[in-house]
């Protein structure tokens, strides 16, 4: 095995261990069975604190033996590095590298095990000592094990981020270091200290006062946008390139280098800059971690227990459809993505133990990754765990024995995914019709306002509910690609909960609608600027939109409820539950405002919403292109409160767009596309049985298929049907 005859294959692995191991012999035996069930790939995670116990002591010997075992199997390795888990020596040689919390303590925590989560949140590699240090075991380590050809990728960082406030109590890190690197980079983006001081409203004399606020809470202040951005950003993307360049300079066979997150940060723009850090981004997925969103609309049983169709599909849309799709966007075009720990077995957090998932819910998971156009998946883990902290969790084997039914099927995936591996393995060469706007300006500002800003993630999510449910292709497009001459192939863009903006992201969304697209935007866009400073006109790319604003007031949810809105003070601060009515266009359709009602001045737009005989929305015609601005927050009726209006609405604007779509009835059908080949993705999202044609192409054939019960019509039509049961996925390959 070497890289060139692994990447003619799809990834498809499995965690093998992390320091504590299990016994050699058992992790030799697993595998073995791993191989033998169609699996090309195992990952060991490294543990520079155990692994350079005393400096320049390196003690790789287990590692080594396991990667030249799966060579003799004739498997890939993913190698995977843990340098938050830093060695006693690093702490004694260099007592400042410890992070500082936002109250000035020094973090005392020196990681000995994995458990809880990889050593984070680990030294402050600011300190240039530190950093030194785990570049020249990285090299070490690298140039140690590149000897070995089956060695197939590289990732630098289990699950990126610190985690501190959760791990050891206190946002990090204020150090001297980094609050000198903070600094510096305020230089370079300012220049001087006047545009500084201009920009963030306050009155600095020197750089060397410059400093985050650091009082607990949510305040959304100037200063708060250039240090979320700097932490997350800045700091942490320093850390993921230093160790990416180091690994591609030291592995002489020049393997790829990835790093993952837990989980994509939704509706964020820190995974497209962790995505530029190394070769791609991948991420885990436990997808029955959890089930979906506290908001939406759910069913109970007698007792109070979740309904088993509501929690299945909505940990499958959630933690495999939206998250994929989103990670999948926030790679570079042409990428790949990778799950690079997918849940094997049942979640198990101390004496909590979690769903043995069925052979149903692997087969779910799998294909709804290869659908969000996933390159490669690797589980999490093979055998299960052996540390209290997680026993019996997570695996695709038991304590005992050599098969599951879980792993059956895993493997029976493998097998019929690697049939066609250039279909699987290649990443996605189109871009899809309907892109959702993601801009790290308006993510900052809603992550920190108070009382609704969370808003911002479930109406995106709302908006990507209503494309999925009509099965309509989604990219998240991030606001930097703004102008960039491929965004005008999107048919439609949707700005959802545009809250803060700067001018120049205004200027290219200008500049999309005047060149010919369809943009949608949600109430109040670019209410505030990027600094959290409010705009006095109260509304930016009024041009655009061709409205002046008029009103603004908070409205009840349906039943008056308090899913997504804060009780009220006092009497008067909420509008009694509202729809806004069809006009123009859009006579004959109605629709529930959530949070805000908005209502505008007419400029040159026409009417097409109505409330209290004002108008609510309007369509513009700009250039070569159309506006669309709504006077409220609509994504979030895509999972609460769930009503016929809002969906019918939606359904109007996509054809107004001249967006296309086939009527699948609640079946999701996705598509991969490559080497001639095509694969459709089939998922029955409803509760009963349901048989669906896929969509006609004459110039593909039936070649395969795995899952659901596939029949052809008639050799006139040509139409393939796919019966999935309730919950149900299928993949079908077709052949040009
Ligand atoms: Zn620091």
């Amino acid at each position: 095995m070497n890289k060139e005859k692994f990447y003619a294959q799809f990834a498809f692995g499995s965690h093998l261990c992390r320091k504590p191991m299990p016994p050699m012999c058992e992790m030799k035996r697993d595998m073995e069975i791993l191989k033998s069930r169609g699996f090309n790939l195992i990952k060991i995670q490294a543990h520079w604190g155990l692994d350079e116990p005393a400096e320049n002591i390196m003690d790789t010997a287990a590692y080594e033996e396991l990667v030249d075992y799966a060579g003799k199997l004739d498997m890939g390795v993913y190698m995977g590095l843990t340098n938050e888990q830093a060695p006693n020596w690093l702490w004694e040689k260099y007592p400042d590298c410890r992070m500082t919390a936002h109250n000035g303590s020094a973090l005392a925590y020196q990681a000995q095990y994995t458990l809880p989560a990889d050593g984070k949140p680990g030294p402050c590699y600011d300190h240039p000592g530190a950093m030194a240090a785990q570049l020249d075991f990285t090299a070490r380590f690298v140039e140690r094990l590149s000897v070995y050809e089956n060695i197939v990728i590289w990732n630098t960082w289990q699950e990126i981020g610190y985690w501190s406030e959760h791990l050891t109590g206190g946002h990090v890190c204020y150090c001297d270091n980094t609050m000198n690197f903070f600094r510096e980079w305020l230089k370079g983006k300012y220049k001087n200290l006047d545009a500084l001081n201009r920009a963030l409203s306050v009155n600095y004399s020197d750089w060397k006062y410059i400093a985050p606020d650091r009082q607990n809470g949510t305040s959304c202040l100037p200063m708060d946008f250039e240090w979320q951005y700097f932490m997350n950003h800045v700091q942490i993307g320093n850390v993921l390139q230093k160790r990416c360049e180091t690994i591609k300079a030291h592995d002489m066979h020049k393997r790829p280098v990835f790093a993952h997150k837990s989980a994509p940060a939704f509706a964020s723009g820190m995974d497209h800059t962790y995505a530029r850090c190394q070769d791609f981004l991948g991420s885990s997925s436990y997808p029955a971690w959890s089930s979906g969103d506290g908001r939406d609309d759910c069913r109970y049983d007698e007792f109070g227990r979740r309904e088993k169709y509501d929690a299945l599909f909505a940990e499958t849309f959630n933690g495999i459809c939206l998250n994929f799709d989103f990670l999948r966007s926030s790679n570079r075009f042409g990428a790949h993505t990778w799950a690079a720990e997918l849940q094997g077995g049942p979640v198990s957090t101390g004496f909590h133990l979690g769903r043995v998932p069925s052979a149903s819910d692997i087969r779910r998971w799998l294909l709804g990754l290869l659908g969000s156009g996933v390159t490669g998946i690797s589980f999490w883990v093979t055998r299960a765990e052996i540390m209290a902290g997680e026993m019996n969790g997570f695996s695709l084997l038991d304590n005992e024995g050599s098969t599951t039914e879980r792993l059956e099927e895993a493997g029976n995936i493998a097998k019929f995914i690697n049939k066609y591996p250039d279909l699987f393995n290649t990443p996605a060469a189109q871009r899809a019709q309907v892109g959702i706007i993601v801009d790290e300006d308006n993510y900052i500002g809603c992550s920190r306002l108070a009382q609704g800003g969370d808003g911002l993630g479930y109406s995106m999510r709302g908006w990507y509910k209503y494309m999925f449910d009509n099965n309509i292709s989604v990219d998240f497009v991030h606001a930097e690609e703004l102008g960039e001459e491929y965004i005008g192939s999107y048919k439609l863009l949707v700005m959802p909960f545009p809250l803060f903006m700067s001018d120049k992201t205004a200027e290219n969304f200008g500049k999309y609608v005047e060149d010919g697209g369809f943009l949608v935007s949600e109430a109040t866009p670019g209410r505030i600027r990027e600094n959290g400073m409010t705009r006095r006109e109260t509304m930016a790319m009024r041009d655009i939109f061709g409205v002046k604003h008029k009103s603004l007031k908070m409205v009840s949810e349906p039943n008056y409820g308090h899913r997504f809105t804060p009780g009220p003070r006092t009497w008067g601060e909420y509008l009694d539950p509202a729809k806004f009515a069809g006009a123009g266009i859009f006579e004959g359709y109605d629709l529930p405002a959530n949070l805000y009602v908005q209502c505008f001045e007419l400029d040159k737009a026409e009417e097409i919403l109505q409330f209290d005989q004002m108008t609510a929305g309007a369509l513009n015609c700009r250039g070569k292109g159309r506006a669309v601005i709504i006077g409220s927050y609509i994504g979030h009726s895509a999972a609460a409160y769930r009503n016929d209006s809002s969906d019918n609405f939606v359904k109007k604007l996509l054809s107004v767009a001249g967006v296309a779509y086939p009527d699948a009835k609640g079946v999701n059908i996705r598509e991969r596309r490559a080497d001639k080949k095509k694969a459709y993705i089939i998922f029955n999202t409803t509760s009963e049985i349901q048989k669906t044609a896929l969509p006609p192409d004459r110039s593909y054939r039936y070649l395969d298929s795995y899952g659901g019960k596939v029949s052809k019509c008639c050799k006139e039509c040509g139409l393939i049907f796919v019966e999935c049961e309730p919950l149900e996925a299928a993949a079908v390959v077709l052949q040009s």
